[in-house]
């Protein structure tokens, strides 16, 4: 089959429906994203964003509670305490947490994630969770980003009244983590075993990832039941072990992200791109990033302002150029 044999098919699999096999998923990552070929992905991912999502976009927003040294050292993070980046602890108070919750409602964002380092107390995150579902009223879903947990505290989370949890197997985990690949599946059991919604990303995906090794991440989410999917880059952050190997280019990383749109089909029906890619949105992506607070892939805290700018209203002109709308909420 040649490639525009295979984005035929794998389009015609996703409009169907259908989760993609490996195999093609694998073949989908083998094509230059700066071919023609390439760009015949990137339009049949487009294609299928507007027959399943229906050219819905949605804003999610990353609270980053705690910039705080994370004993984990994973070797692309500029919160492990090993690097030495992190000199001063700094941490949101309950306030400002609801105060920017408060704020992203406003600003018509669907999914408002708590995000903490590994270990971070679950029993205040809960009680944060908690006190924003009381007191910021809107149409929003809340979720958590943490460390490990089970299936009775993902019944904690469920009675808070939070909606997900974005967890997943990262690229390499085991190796450029010290986590046990098993502690991070318990998790991503005790969630799917939950009414909770999952939300995992292929990440974070550098030029160091073989196709074989983005193709069984992404397999990974769909298997734990992702219902948002996509990819996040590994941001060079200088200092860290992984800071001297560069980062993708704009095309192969749109394109990856593209390939989990036909390779999801109608099981994770919004797709993001995390950092936020124009291209990638122009490629299929419906979904994307605005970050607060601790930030992993920097070297600062973004306390008042979003990382690198990037804000909501810029989020939506984004998508409003790609010929998407922006909802705040599931039709
Ligand atoms: S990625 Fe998470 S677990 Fe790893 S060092 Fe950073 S904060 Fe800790």
């Amino acid at each position: 089959m040649n490639h525009l044999e295979l984005i035929q098919k794998s389009k015609e699999s996703a409009l169907s429906g259908k989760t993609l096999d490996r195999e093609s998923i694998i073949a989908l990552l083998e094509i230059d994203p700066n071919s023609e070929a390439g760009e015949k992905l990137g339009q049949a991912a487009r294609e299928v964003a507007s027959a399943v999502c229906k050219d819905r976009a949605y804003l999610w927003a990353a609270i980053g509670l705690d910039y705080s040294p994370c004993p984990m050292n994973c070797n692309y993070c500029s919160l492990g305490e090993k690097w030495g980046i992190v000199k001063e602890s700094t941490e949101f108070s309950e306030d400002d947490a609801i105060a920017m919750a408060r704020k992203y409602v406003a600003a018509g964002v669907r999914w408002i994630v708590l995000r903490t380092t590994q270990f971070y107390s679950l029993d205040r995150l809960i009680g944060l969770a908690e006190k924003i579902k009381k007191t910021v009223p809107g149409e929003y879903e809340l979720g958590v980003n943490v460390g490990e947990f089970d299936e009775q505290t993902a019944q904690r989370m469920m009675e808070a009244e939070l909606e997900f949890v974005y967890h997943t197997l990262r690229l390499r985990e085991g190796i450029d983590t010290s986590f046990d690949p098993n502690a991070r599946l318990a998790t991503l059991s005790a969630v799917k075993n939950s009414p909770l919604k999952l939300v995992s990303l292929v990440e974070p995906i550098g030029v160091e990832h073989t196709n074989e090794e983005i193709a069984d991440s992404f397999l990974t989410a769909m298997e734990y039941g992702a219902v948002v999917t996509g990819g996040m880059a590994r941001v060079p952050v200088e200092g860290t072990p992984l800071g001297e190997l560069p980062a993708m280019s704009k095309e192969r990383f749109a394109q990856i992200v593209a390939i989990t749109r036909l390779a999801a089909g109608a099981s994770a029906p919004d797709i993001c791109v995390h950092p936020a890619s124009e291209l990638a949105v122009e490629w299929g992506a419906n979904v994307v990033v605005v970050e607060t607070g601790a930030i992993p892939r920097d070297t600062c805290t973004s306390l008042k302002e979003e990382w690198n700018g990037f804000d909501p209203d810029t989020a939506k002109q984004w998508f409003h150029a790609s010929g998407y709308q922006v909802f705040s909420k599931e039709k």
